[in-house]
């Protein structure tokens, strides 16, 4: 087997998510002298999303094109990938823990018949065996995990391995592979979406998160307009969505979305074990709760005491003045 490590990526509007670049150097840490190949899937133009996996540290991009991949279909995208590993013989496959990451990759390990090691957060090397870290029990601890045989499979968490930095110098090959898609067997006819405010949450470097202490939907847009300034994204606890002050996509936690950013401001929320485990392992985490007992504080960095409608707006003028 050569020492090859494929990176699966992925991209949201013809843009490829941050994640891909991060799988990247995931892939340069697995094997630093081995050879990074990318993987990229879709019915358009893939060069240009091809070349800035180069620039983000590939050797090489192997592209598959077909009107069948038009929308992501775990059938029809696991066939375009298949066919690349199959050609490839890697020695490992990386992709972001992201919703399609978390749906594609089981089946592709399950069709290779080789382990698979999801959620990481780290990698290093041990006796010669490389060594992947991942959160349990809802982040309340870490295990280290091997893969003794076949193919290295891997799927990294958003935001925890750095992308090396983007750099126009670096050149590659980029292939364009034909493979023919079987009829699929289910098609996504057209897609929905809900509104957003632009920053994708599971890769935002800041969240706002707001509990059910926000008390309104109206209540949200003081933590909208601080995540303005901060550049980043909204986020909830459940109690927030279920009492009908936000949208579910933007629930955090163990029945939500996992988040690891540099900054994570969780504003009137307890900090229920539910909610924890979507966030605890955020870098730096800052808490608003009016209740000095509250459970929050004890994951926090930085607590304040006091009523989140007094301090939101404080906090936002302040750092509006930076
Ligand atoms: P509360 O617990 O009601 O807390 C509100 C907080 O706001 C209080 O601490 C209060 O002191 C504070 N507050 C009130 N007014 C103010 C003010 N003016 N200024 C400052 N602070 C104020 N929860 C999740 O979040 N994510 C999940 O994914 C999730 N999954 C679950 C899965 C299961 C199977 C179960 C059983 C539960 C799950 N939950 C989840 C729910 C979880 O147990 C909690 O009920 C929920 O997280 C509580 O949300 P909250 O902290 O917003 O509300």
């Amino acid at each position: 087997m050569s020492d090859k490590i494929l990176v699966i990526g992925e991209s949201r509007d013809g843009v490829l998510r941050n994640v891909t670049f991060e799988a990247i150097a995931a892939a340069k840490k697995i094997s630093s002298d081995g050879e990074v190949v990318g993987v990229l899937c879709g019915s358009e133009e893939l060069a240009s999303q091809a070349q800035e996996m180069i620039y983000y540290g590939a050797d090489r991009v192997v592209t598959v094109t077909n009107e069948k991949l038009s929308s992501y279909t775990s059938e029809g995208f696991g066939q375009a990938a298949l066919a690349v590993i199959d050609d490839e013989n890697p020695s490992g496959i990386v992709m972001g823990h992201t919703a399609v990451g978390k749906d594609l990759t089981p089946k592709l390990a399950s069709k290779l018949e080789v382990g698979l090691i999801s959620d990481t957060v780290d990698i290093n090397h041990d006796g010669g065996q490389v060594v992947f870290t991942r959160p349990i029990y809802s982040g309340k601890a870490f295990e280290k995990k091997v893969i003794t045989d076949g193919i290295v499979f891997a799927t990294i968490r958003p935001n925890n391995i750095p992308a090396l930095e983007r750099d126009e110098s670096r050149s590659g090959d980029v292939q364009q592979k034909t493979v023919d898609i079987s009829d699929l067997r289910t098609v996504i006819k057209e897609v929905i979406r809900k509104a957003t405010d632009g920053v994708d949450l599971s890769e935002a470097k800041v969240v706002v998160a707001g509990g059910r202490g926000v008390k309104s939907a109206d209540g949200f847009k003081p933590l909208y307009e601080l995540a303005e300034v901060l550049g980043g994204a909204v986020g909830a606890s459940r109690g927030a969505c279920d009492a009908d002050y936000c949208d579910y996509s933007l629930q955090i936690g163990q029945t939500g979305k996992v988040v690891t950013p540099d900054l994570y401001i969780a504003v009137g929320i307890s900090g229920a074990i539910q909610h924890l485990a979507g966030m605890s392992n955020s870098k730096v985490i800052v808490a608003i709760n009016k209740d000095p007992e509250a459970n929050i504080f004890n994951v926090a960095d930085y607590g304040i005491v006091g009523d989140l409608f007094e301090i939101i707006p404080m906090l936002t003028e302040e750092i509006k003045k930076i």
